[in-house]
C-alpha cells in the first residue's frame, strides 16, 4: 500500500490520532459544562481532520486519502451534536479554502461522516464514559461507507483509479475509526473513574450524604463568597437524641436504618441550595444560605418536627426517634466558618441540657434578630 512507502504521513496520522486522543481526556477531565466540552471537543477533532487534509496519502496522481473520515465519524458519539457539528464546519471550511472540483463532493464526504457518527450516538450512547470494542466495530463498519461518496466525484469529472482507492480508504477509516475510538473509550472510563472517586470520597456510605470533608470545603467556600456579598450564612448542628439506647436495646443495624431514614428526612426538608452532611456518628450538620436566623430557625423546627413524625425505630411499641438542633447565623465581617460551627456546637449542647427535641438559636447569631437564645420545643424526651 502507498502508505507503507510513505512512513512519514502514516507516523503523523498516528500521532495526530494520538494527540486528539490526549486533548479529549484533558477536556472532558477538566471543562464541566456540557456546552463548553461540546465545543471544545468540536474544536479538537475539527482541527485534528484538518491537519489530516493537510498531510493526505498520495495514492496516485489526483487521487488522495486521508483521515477525516475517522475523526469526523468519532466526533458526534464522544463530543456531541455540537461537537460533530464545529468538527464538520472547520473541515468544510479548509475543504472549501484548497478548492478544486472535488471541493463540493469533499464537503459532502465530510457531512456524511459527521452525521454517521451523530446517527449512531443517538442510537448507542456512550455507557460510563465508553464504547465496546463490538460497538466501534459497527461504528466503523458505518464510518467507512460514508467514503463511497467519494464516488460522487465521477459525476463531475473522470478520475481513474478512483475506485480502486475505496479499498484502502476503507481499511483506512475502519481501522483508525476502531483505533482512536479506542484510545477515546479509554480516556472516558478513566474520566468515569475520577468521577465515581471522587464521588465516593466525598460522600457518607452509610446515609449517602455528603461526608465532613465535603461539607467543610463547601462551607468555607459559601463563607467566602457570602462574606464578598454580605449575605446571611446559617448553620444547624442535629444530634439524635439518646441514639445509644437504639443501639443497645435494638442493635446496631436498627440503629442505621434509623441513622438513614433520619438523613433522608432531613434532606426532604431543605432546599436544593443548602447542603446537609453527615458530620459524626449521629450528628448531621446542615449549610443555608442566604438564611437569616429567623429562616434558619424555621428550617429547624420543621426537620425537628418532620424527624419526630417520620422516624420511629422500626419496632412495635418503641420509642419515636428526636433530633436536638443547634441554630447558628451571620453574615457581614463577623462571618466565619468556625465561628459559625463552634455556636451551632454550642447552642446544640445547650439544647441536649434543656432536654432535647429541641431548637436553641446561638446568643451571638444574628443579634439583631429576636429570635437569637430562642428555644423551640414541643415535647421533650424524658
Ligand atoms: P445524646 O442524646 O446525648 O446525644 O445521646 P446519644 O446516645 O445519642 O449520644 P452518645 O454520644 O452517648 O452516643 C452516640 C451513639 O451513636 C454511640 C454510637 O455507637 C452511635 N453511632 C455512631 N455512629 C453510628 C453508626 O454509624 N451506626 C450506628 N448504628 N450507631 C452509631
Ligand atoms: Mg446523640
Ligand atoms: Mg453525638
Amino acid at each position: 500500500m502507498q502508505a507503507l512507502a510513505d512512513p512519514i504521513t502514516l507516523i503523523h496520522g498516528i500521532a495526530m490520532l494520538a494527540l486528539i486522543a490526549l486533548t479529549y481526556g484533558f477536556m472532558a477531565r477538566t471543562v464541566s459544562s456540557v456546552l463548553s466540552r461540546g465545543v471544545a471537543v468540536g474544536l479538537t477533532f475539527g482541527l485534528g481532520a484538518v491537519s489530516t487534509m493537510a498531510d493526505p496519502i498520495v495514492m496516485q496522481q489526483g487521487v488522495i486519502i486521508d483521515a477525516r473520515g475517522v475523526i469526523l465519524t468519532l466526533a458526534g458519539p464522544f463530543g456531541g451534536a455540537v461537537a460533530a457539528a464545529i468538527a464538520a464546519a472547520c473541515a468544510i471550511a479548509y475543504r472549501l479554502w484548497l478548492g478544486g472540483v472535488g471541493a463540493p463532493v469533499g464537503c459532502i464526504t465530510i457531512l456524511v461522516g459527521a452525521l454517521v457518527g451523530v446517527l449512531f450516538a443517538c442510537c448507542v450512547p456512550l455507557r460510563q464514559g465508553a464504547y465496546s470494542l463490538r460497538q466501534l466495530a459497527a461504528l466503523a463498519v458505518f464510518g467507512s461507507l460514508h467514503g463511497f461518496t467519494v464516488l460522487l466525484v465521477l459525476m463531475i469529472i473522470p478520475v481513474p483509479g478512483l475506485v480502486g482507492s475505496l479499498i484502502p480508504l476503507c481499511v483506512l477509516n475502519f481501522a483508525g475509526v476502531v483505533v482512536l475510538g479506542s484510545f477515546l473509550s479509554e480516556e472516558g472510563r478513566r474520566r468515569h473513574a475520577t468521577r465515581l472517586l471522587e464521588k465516593e470520597a466525598a460522600t457518607d456510605a452509610l446515609t449517602g450524604l455528603p461526608n465532613r470533608r465535603k461539607f467543610d470545603a463547601a462551607g468555607l467556600a459559601l463563607v467566602r463568597g457570602a462574606r464578598e456579598t454580605d449575605r446571611a450564612v446559617a448553620l444547624l448542628m442535629i444530634d439524635l437524641d439518646h441514639f445509644k439506647r437504639i443501639n443497645d436495646r435494638w442493635g446496631h443495624d436498627v440503629g442505621d436504618r434509623v441513622l438513614r431514614k433520619v438523613a433522608a428526612v432531613i434532606a426532604s426538608e431543605i432546599r436544593d441550595v443548602d447542603l446537609a452532611a453527615r458530620y459524626g456518628g449521629e450528628e448531621i450538620a446542615v449549610l443555608l444560605p442566604d438564611a437569616s436566623v429567623v429562616d434558619a430557625l424555621a428550617v429547624s423546627e420543621r426537620i425537628r418536627r418532620a424527624v419526630s413524625a417520620n422516624v420511629h425505630n422500626m419496632r412495635a411499641g418503641a420509642l419515636g426517634v428526636t433530633v436536638s438542633i443547634g441554630v447558628a447565623s451571620r453574615s457581614g465581617d463577623s462571618l466565619s466558618f468556625s465561628e459559625l460551627f463552634s455556636e451551632a456546637d454550642r447552642a446544640l449542647y445547650d439544647a441536649k441540657r434543656q432536654g432535647r427535641d429541641r431548637s436553641v438559636v446561638a446568643p451571638d447569631s444574628g443579634a439583631a434578630s429576636e429570635s437569637a437564645g430562642t428555644i423551640c420545643c414541643e415535647t421533650a424526651n424524658p
